[in-house]
């Protein structure tokens, strides 16, 4: 009787844990899978939620879109030579777009004559429109602005604006687009 019991019970064991091992890994395998998915998913959505504003193109597709000279100051945070623009002495009532993306950047309501030669704003027509990099090139440390749906380079900004923020937005000529308002009767 105790062989007949020996017997049986080590392959009924042994059958046993097989069975325990097999499913632990069966059960274990497709739960790590979900886990990396679904961690996957979130990260997906929260870029897709952040850049869906966004323009954004490789190197060699604004070559292609912009003018050399566009392409040189936008993308490659060149300047233009002082009093050689389009706009640093341009009087027209509008808004100033950015030319790489169309995103609105700046208002002729708060255009001055600042008389270094670039057109030159006291703010932008949003905080949201603009964002502001330091910049430590040239032995100088001045406060980039970059247009905020595509990146491009617009020019630096200062503290030694008029009022009411004391502020200059000195742009490139190169990187903006007028658009003029319309008229009152259009309206
Ligand atoms: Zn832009």
């Amino acid at each position: 009787m105790k062989d007949f019991i020996k017997y049986t019970t080590t392959p009924v064991l042994l059958v046993f844990f097989t069975l325990l091992l097999w499913r632990g890994m069966a059960w274990n395998a497709p739960q790590s899978k979900e886990q990396n998915d679904s961690s996957r998913l979130t990260i997906t959505l929260g870029e897709n939620d952040n850049m869906k504003d966004k323009v954004i193109k490789s190197d060699e597709e604004w070559r292609k879109i912009l003018t050399p000279e566009e392409y040189r100051i936008a993308r490659k945070k060149g300047t233009e030579p002082p009093f050689t623009g389009k706009y640093y002495d341009f009087k027209g009532d509008g808004v100033y777009t950015c030319a790489c993306c169309g995103n609105t950047l700046f208002s002729s309501d708060t255009k001055f004559n600042s008389g270094t030669g670039w057109p030159s704003f006291w703010a932008p027509v949003s905080q949201d429109n603009v964002e502001l990099d330091s910049d430590n090139s040239l032995f100088m440390q001045r406060t980039e602005v970059v247009c905020s749906r595509c990146g491009a380079h617009l020019g630096h900004v200062f503290d030694d604006g008029p009022a009411p923020t004391h502020l200059r937005y000195c742009i490139n000529s190169a990187v903006l687009n007028f658009v003029a308002e319309k008229p009152e009767t259009e309206k």
